[in-house]
C-alpha cells in the first residue's frame, strides 16, 4: 500500500494483512504469520495458525476458545505499552466486545492506530471506546453510511421486552437470534437490567452460547449461567421463555423443540428497510455492535489523523467523504468480513 514515505515503518497492507515494518508483526493478519497482533475475537479479525499473538488480557479467555489453548499467547493491560522491534505498541479500548482493542504503534515519534471493529454505544458487557490520537488511523466502516443511525439501547431493549411479553401472553415461545460473541452477552446483560435478574429463570441459550458466556464469566463479567435449551428435557413448556441463539439456527433441526415460535434478530442490518421480510423474521431490532455514520465520524474527528485508511463495508464511501472533508483517505482492501454478514445474507 502507497503509504507516504513518513509512515513506511509504520504501517503497510500487504496480501497477508495490515503489517508493521519497524516491529516485523501483524494485526488481524488472514494468513498465519511468525508475530500476530490480534484486535478481537471475531473469526474474522482472530485466525488459527500463526506462531505467536498478542491481544488484551480480557480477550484472552474468548481467543483461547475461538483458536485452541495450546496457542502461544502473550497479553497487556488496556494503555501497557511493549517494545517490538523498534515499535512500542499498546492496546486500547475498542468498545466493541469483551477484550477487543485498538492497537496503537509508535515508531521514531509517528503514530498510527488500527482500530480493529469499535463502538461507543455504552455496553455493559464490555470496556468503553476511547480516543487515541494519532497521525495514520485505521477504522472500519461496516456501517458507514448516512441511513445508519443507532437508536438507544434503552429503547431498543424496550422494544425486546415488549415483544417477549406478547409472545408470552400468547403462550409463545421467542427465540432472538444474535451474533454468539459480544452481541448476545450484552443482550442478556441489557435484558436483565431492564427486566431484573429474576427474568433470568426464563432465559436459555443456544449450545453456540454456551462458550462465549462461560468466557465472558471467567473474565468477569456479570453474566447468569444461563442453561442451553438442548440440555432442557424434550417435553419442557416453552411458553414465554426467551432462548438467544446465532442468527445460523435459523434454519437448523434445532429450532424444531419449539412448537410456536417468534422469531427476531437483533442487529444493524435491521435498519435496512427488507432485511426483516427477506430473512422470513418476526421482527427485527437494529442493535449493533459497530458504529453508526455518526460514531464514525466523531471517532475520526477525535483520533485527528493526518491520514485515513478505511476498511470493511462501505469503505469507499467514508473515505471519500473524509476526503472531501480535506482529510486524505483512502480505502484499503483486507479480508474482515464484518461480524454481522451472516444477519445481512
Ligand atoms: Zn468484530
Ligand atoms: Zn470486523
Amino acid at each position: 500500500m502507497n503509504a507516504p514515505p513518513r509512515f513506511r515503518r509504520l504501517l503497510e497492507c500487504t496480501p497477508r494483512g495490515l503489517y508493521c515494518p519497524a516491529g516485523d508483526f501483524y494485526i488481524d493478519p488472514w494468513h498465519p504469520v511468525d508475530r500476530a497482533v490480534i484486535t478481537h475475537a471475531h473469526s474474522d479479525h482472530a485466525r488459527w495458525g500463526s506462531q505467536s499473538y498478542l491481544a488484551t488480557d480480557s480477550c484472552r479467555a474468548l481467543l483461547l476458545l475461538r483458536l485452541g489453548s495450546n496457542i502461544q499467547l502473550e497479553t497487556l493491560a488496556y494503555g501497557q505499552s511493549t517494545k517490538i522491534g523498534s515499535a512500542r505498541v499498546s492496546l486500547h479500548p475498542a468498545g466493541h466486545v469483551l477484550g477487543s482493542s485498538q492497537v496503537r504503534i509508535e515508531v521514531d515519534g509517528a503514530v498510527a492506530v488500527v482500530s480493529g471493529d469499535y463502538k461507543r454505544q455504552a455496553d455493559p458487557t464490555c470496556e468503553s471506546w476511547e480516543p487515541v490520537p494519532c497521525h495514520l488511523y485505521v477504522t472500519e466502516s461496516t456501517f458507514g453510511l448516512p441511513v445508519f443511525r443507532w437508536q438507544e439501547t434503552d429503547h431498543v431493549i424496550g422494544d425486546v421486552l415488549q415483544w417477549w411479553a406478547k409472545n408470552r401472553a400468547e403462550k409463545r415461545t421467542s427465540v432472538l437470534l444474535a451474533y454468539a460473541v459480544g452481541k448476545s452477552q450484552r443482550l442478556i446483560a441489557e435484558i436483565l437490567n431492564v427486566a431484573g435478574k429474576q427474568a433470568a429463570a426464563d432465559l436459555y441459550v443456544h449450545g453456540a452460547l454456551v462458550g462465549p458466556n462461560n468466557a465472558y464469566r471467567t473474565t468477569g463479567v456479570e453474566l447468569p449461567d444461563l442453561p442451553s435449551a438442548a440440555s432442557m428435557p424434550r417435553d419442557h413448556d416453552w411458553s414465554g421463555a426467551l432462548i438467544l441463539a446465532p442468527p445460523s439456527a435459523q434454519n437448523s433441526p434445532w429450532l424444531d423443540r419449539f412448537r410456536d415460535a417468534s422469531i427476531a434478530m437483533a442487529s444493524g442490518w435491521m435498519a435496512i428497510r427488507g432485511t426483516r421480510r427477506r430473512r422470513a423474521m418476526d421482527r427485527g431490532f437494529v442493535l449493533s455492535d459497530h458504529a453508526d455514520w455518526n460514531d464514525l465520524k466523531c471517532s475520526i474527528e477525535e483520533s485527528n489523523p493526518e491520514e485515513l485508511w478505511v476498511t470493511h463495508g462501505f469503505a469507499k464511501t467514508l473515505a471519500r467523504y473524509q476526503t472531501e472533508l480535506g482529510r486524505p483517505s483512502i480505502a484499503i482492501d483486507t479480508r474482515f468480513a464484518g461480524d454481522d454478514e451472516e444477519a445481512k445474507a
